[in-house]
C-alpha cells in the first residue's frame, strides 16, 4: 500500500467528472481503494474521491457516522465504507445547513446546505449493490464525496462565503457568534 498525493483546489483533477468503473475484478481497482483508505488515515480525512488521489474513477470512500454516538472508539479503527459508482437522487428539497471541510482545500471550513434526505445506489468493492436512504450527517457526507466525482468543491456549493474560514479562526467565529446571541 502506498499514500498518494492529495489534489488541492485549483488543480483541474477536481472539476474533472470521474468516469465508471467497469470491471470490479480489476487488481488496480482493488489497490486504488487500499491506497484511498491509507491515503484518508494518514490525512486524518473523513472521506475521500478518487479525483482528490488523481484519479478519475467513481469511487469514494468514507468513515459512516457511529450508530452509537457513545462509543469512545478511535475514529480511524471504524470501518471506511467504499462505495463505487455511486448514484444520488434528492428525497426531498428540504435543506439543513453544516459545517464541511475538505483534504482538497486544506484548513479551511464552511457552512454548506446539503439536502436532508437522499436515495443511494452504489456497488460495494466485491460488487454487492447498495440501495438505501441516507438522512442527516451521512446524506451530507455522501453528498460531499459525490460532488468531488463531478468536479464540484464545497465552496462551490455554499449560499454565501460568509462562513469559508481557516480552521484555526473557527473558535473566534463561534465565540462572537455567541455573544450576538446574547440578549441585549
Ligand atoms: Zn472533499
Amino acid at each position: 500500500m502506498s499514500i498518494l498525493k492529495i489534489a488541492r483546489m485549483g488543480h483541474p483533477v477536481l472539476r474533472a467528472r470521474a468516469e465508471e468503473v467497469k470491471d470490479l475484478a480489476d487488481p488496480e481497482i482493488s489497490q486504488l481503494v487500499d491506497n484511498m483508505i491509507e491515503t484518508m488515515v494518514d490525512a486524518h480525512g473523513r472521506g475521500l474521491a478518487a479525483n482528490q488521489v488523481h484519479v478519475l474513477k467513481r469511487i469514494i470512500i468514507y468513515i459512516p457516522p457511529s450508530d452509537n454516538e457513545n462509543t469512545e472508539e478511535d475514529e480511524e479503527l471504524k470501518e471506511v465504507r467504499i462505495l463505487i459508482n455511486p448514484v444520488l437522487e434528492k428525497l426531498t428539497d428540504e435543506t439543513e445547513e453544516g459545517w464541511e471541510g475538505c483534504l482538497s482545500v486544506p484548513e479551511m471550513r464552511g457552512v454548506v446546505p446539503r439536502f436532508k434526505r437522499i436515495h443511494l445506489q452504489a456497488l460495494t468493492r466485491s460488487g454487492v449493490a447498495i440501495d438505501e436512504e441516507l438522512s442527516g450527517y451521512h446524506a451530507r457526507v455522501v453528498q460531499h464525496e459525490c460532488d468531488h466525482l463531478n468536479g464540484i468543491l464545497y465552496p462551490m456549493r455554499m449560499k454565501k462565503l460568509d462562513t469559508l474560514m481557516f480552521d484555526s479562526e473557527w473558535p473566534h467565529w463561534m465565540a462572537s457568534e455567541q455573544d450576538n446571541e446574547q440578549p441585549r
